[in-house]
């Protein structure tokens, strides 16, 4: 649901980033620019390479941008030091990693008790376990992320990010490792989050389904965010 009288959960403004290597300068992003309200859903596509991942990363607060700022719930991350903006990180925001970025030497179950712990939540196993459960990986809580297979290890990365019922859930092809029926079920869960608990969702798809599933689609073409329409969606 967009509320578009309220401010912003999220905004970039003129967002770029600049990778430098012995191999020359990469420059992503123009000026760009993004707002997003409380309770929306936003597809992010784009070809590979256009940028996307990075920029996720900016919006989050895990990557700095070499021009611009990002405001979240009011806050300027650049004015931010480390601490505060992990502490907003840690209160606000959820990111399922597309590579997943689970922390080897922990079972599924205490990936997912982590970051409510540190958040100090009260019942952080029992609610991890819930989460867990949720994505159909109970059975596999005492698991190590190496004895679970690429889809099981995505399923983990979504239940640790639900698990602290975020303000904001940032995720970079959440589907991408799962077979159709499991990746229905996962995107079903993802909405029910955004309808009943109005967490804005910040997805980067190539699913076309999921998609669809979205209040809006930016493009990413040309270091700029365009609305797509249906229509014009690749098939
Ligand atoms: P996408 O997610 O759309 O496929 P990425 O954001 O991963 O694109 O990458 C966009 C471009 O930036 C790619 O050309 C990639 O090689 C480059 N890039 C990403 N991260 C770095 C980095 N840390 N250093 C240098 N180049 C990078
Ligand atoms: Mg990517």
């Amino acid at each position: 649901m967009t509320s578009p009288e309220s401010d912003p959960v999220i905004q970039a403004i003129g967002l770029s980033k600049q990778f430098d290597s012995h191999n020359g300068s990469l420059s992503l992003f123009s000026e760009l620019g993004l707002a997003i309200h409380q309770g929306e859903s936003v597809a992010i596509v784009g070809p590979s390479g256009s940028g996307k991942s990075t920029l996720l990363s900016l919006l989050a607060g895990l990557d700095n941008p070499s021009t611009g700022d990002v405001i979240i719930a009011g806050q300027s991350l650049t004015r931010l030091d480390d601490i505060a903006r992990a502490r907003l990180r840690s209160e606000h925001l959820s990111f399922i990693f597309q590579s997943f970025h689970l922390l080897p030497e922990l079972s599924a179950l205490e990936n997912v008790i982590l970051p409510l712990e540190i958040r100090g939540q009260q019942n952080a196993a029992a609610q991890a376990y819930h989460w867990l459960d949720q994505v159909g990986l109970a059975d596999r809580q005492h698991h190590y992320p190496t004895t679970l297979s690429g889809g099981e290890q995505q399923r983990v990365a979504i239940a640790r990010a639900f698990a602290t019922e975020p303000t904001l859930l940032f995720a970079d092809e959440p589907t991408g490792n799962l077979d159709d029926q499991t990746g229905e079920s996962i995107i079903n869960q993802l909405f029910s989050l955004n309808q009943q608990r109005q967490t804005t969702l910040v997805l980067i798809t190539h699913d076309n389904s999921l998609a669809k599933r979205c209040d809006r689609t930016l493009q990413l073409h040309n270091g700029q965010l365009q609305p797509l329409q249906h229509e014009e969606r690749p098939q």
